[in-house]
């Protein structure tokens, strides 16, 4: 069977990568969203298990010690990781996983996984970006500031990606997300098999 395909999506937050991610997963039937852990307290709203597995910080330290991430972070305050099992086992499953990390988790993966391919979602401009954050109202304005000043170290990073997608409209951006991943699929280096036989 073949492989998954690993696909990183990054961005700044308020972006909306979570809305747009939720909506192509709907339409690819064989992509799966990477539920990370998480240190960060969980927002209205969101779900444990589902959104995240939010844990105590102990018990995150605990799994970088035994090796449990694919790749972790420390952003705003608060651990990130990828669980590197749910993520093998499912490529081996041959299904695509999609990750939903900031830069420096990205390069790590990149690092780990060079056949992974990278995603930027950026927003139409940076007065919507604010717009976007503010309006979300989950977040304190001091973390809101935090947010902003490390999303313009993210965007200054975008270029490192293989992809930039722009999230002006919803549907047009999930519309670019779907083509990549189709796109990444249609890559000589899949049909070795059928190409070796000719
Ligand atoms: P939020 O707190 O807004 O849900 O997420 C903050 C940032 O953490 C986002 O940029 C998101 O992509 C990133 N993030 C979420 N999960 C992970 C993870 O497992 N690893 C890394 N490196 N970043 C993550």
């Amino acid at each position: 069977m073949k492989k998954g395909r690993l696909f990183i999506v990054s961005g700044p937050s308020g972006v909306g990568k979570s809305t747009v991610l939720r909506a192509l997963l709907e339409q690819r039937e064989n992509a799966r969203f990477s539920v990370s852990a998480t240190t960060r307290p969980a927002r209205e709203g969101e779900i444990d298990g589902v959104d995240y597995h939010f844990v105590a910080e102990e018990t995150f330290r605990d799994g970088i010690a035994r090796d449990e991430f694919l790749e972790y972070a420390e952003y705003v305050g608060h651990f990130y990781g990828t669980p590197k099992k749910f993520v093998e086992a499912a490529l081996d499953a041959g299904q695509d996983i999609i990750l939903d990390i900031e830069i420096q988790g990205a390069a790590q993966v990149e690092k780990r996984s060079p056949e992974a391919v990278s995603i930027f979602i950026g927003p139409p401009s940076w007065a919507e970006l604010e717009r976007r954050l503010t309006a979300r109202g989950t977040n304190t304005p001091e973390d809101i500031q935090r947010r902003l000043a490390r999303a313009k170290v993210e965007i200054q990073n975008a270029s490192a990606y293989d992809y930039f997608v722009v999230n002006g409209s919803l549907a047009e951006a999930v519309r670019e997300l779907d083509a990549i991943m189709t796109a990444e699929h249609c890559k000589p280096k899949d049909f070795l098999p059928l190409l070796a036989d000719a």
